[in-house]
């Protein structure tokens, strides 16, 4: 039996964004910037203690007590906050949201590139300004007569963090604009990196986190954003013309628990950048070069041999990095940062490859 051509002709075609392998099996996996260190141990606790009866009902659509949690987490008000499923899920429902004035959005020719599959499902025009030599932003390419901005701070996958005083530059630059900062990455940032600071002087900045780096729950699903209640107010209207439960109790459960064990939180974050200083100096042994990651993750590149030779002979050694075929990065490995004993390994392979 086949679709015939008259109705296909009806039904929507887009080209998807194209997401890490997820192998299966005993692998080193180094590919989708997860944690290697699971989440605190309460956050298991909790899941034992958790009453399967409760499935029967439907989650909280409003997740109050999530957001209380998350607002007092980051010193803003409980209208500042909007919770969905992973980032993608929120940045997604923001483009949708405030993306609509039909007037072309800008993000950098080098990022995330999922941004670009939203503007295109979304209809939304958009440009790449090029990033320098070094791939970071020229402040003065992000102004006019624009429909949005959206960057990753740090970026990815560079790796590389925009000072916050550049941050603040866009802001000014656009006081009509919507500018989202997607800030996947910055708790491996260090202090005073965020732009949460700035929320209390630019209604028009979204802020927007995920827990499936820092907070090591990529399985779960949970990403929020932060800003101006007039603006989170849309954000909701446009959730609930939509979906009104998004996320589960079970991600309630252990989207709040993580945020009580802070001190174990920060100790996660300790191990992976110290892990990541080691195996930058390691890259460097190798005759590697990178950029300096503010990130759990290296993107780094070798003199003589390409990525896409590196990544699979890494692959035949079950080793799981990834490499884009594109412009001006076709060159470079984007290495999530694992365990010492996996990234040991990883250095070892690396060592045997290029000597
Ligand atoms: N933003 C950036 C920059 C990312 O790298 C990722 C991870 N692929 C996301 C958002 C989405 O993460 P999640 O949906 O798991 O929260």
């Amino acid at each position: 039996m086949q679709v015939n051509q008259a109705l296909l002709d009806k039904v929507r075609s887009v080209i998807p964004y194209t997401p890490g392998d997820q192998p299966q099996g005993k692998v080193i996996k180094l590919n989708t910037n997860e944690n290697p260190y699971p989440p605190s141990p309460r956050v298991a606790e909790r899941l034992q203690e958790f009453s399967i009866d409760q499935l029967r009902l439907y989650p909280d659509p409003t997740m109050a007590d999530f957001v209380s949690t998350i607002a007092s987490y980051h010193n803003v008000h409980e209208s500042q906050v909007f919770i969905g499923i992973g980032s993608d899920d929120v940045i997604a429902q923001a483009f949708m949201t405030y993306f609509s004035s039909g007037k072309k959005i800008l993000f950098p020719d080098v990022t995330y590139s999922f941004y670009e599959v939203w503007a295109d499902l979304f209809h939304i025009p958009y440009e790449r300004p090029s990033l320098n030599t070094d791939f970071m932003v020229h402040v003065s390419d992000y102004q006019g007569d624009l429909g949005g901005i959206i960057f990753p701070n740090p970026n990815a996958p560079t790796g590389i963090y925009e000072p916050l005083d550049k941050v603040e530059e866009i802001l000014k630059a656009n006081p009509d604009t919507v500018v989202i900062v997607d800030e996947a990455y910055i708790d491996f940032a260090g202090k005073d990196t965020s732009a949460v600071s700035l929320l209390d002087r630019y209604p028009q900045l979204i802020v927007v986190r995920t827990y499936s780096k820092s907070r090591s729950m990529a399985g779960m699903r949970i990403g929020y954003a932060l800003g101006h209640p007039e603006l989170i107010k849309r954000l909701l209207d446009v959730k609930y013309a939509y979906n009104s439960y998004t996320l589960s109790q079970l991600s309630f459960l252990c989207g709040i628990t993580s945020i009580e064990e802070e001190d174990y939180f920060q100790q996660q974050i300790q191990k992976i950048v110290k892990t990541r200083q080691w195996f930058e100096d390691e890259l460097t042994k190798l005759g590697f070069e990178y950029l300096k990651s503010s990130t759990n993750f290296v993107f780094a590149k070798h003199p003589s041999i390409s990525g896409a030779e590196l990544m699979k002979r890494l692959k035949n050694k079950h080793i799981y990095v990834r490499h884009f075929a594109k412009p001006k990065i076709s060159d470079y490995l984007r290495i999530s940062i694992g365990t010492d004993e996996e990234m040991g390994i990883l250095r070892d392979t690396l060592y045997d490859i290029v000597s």
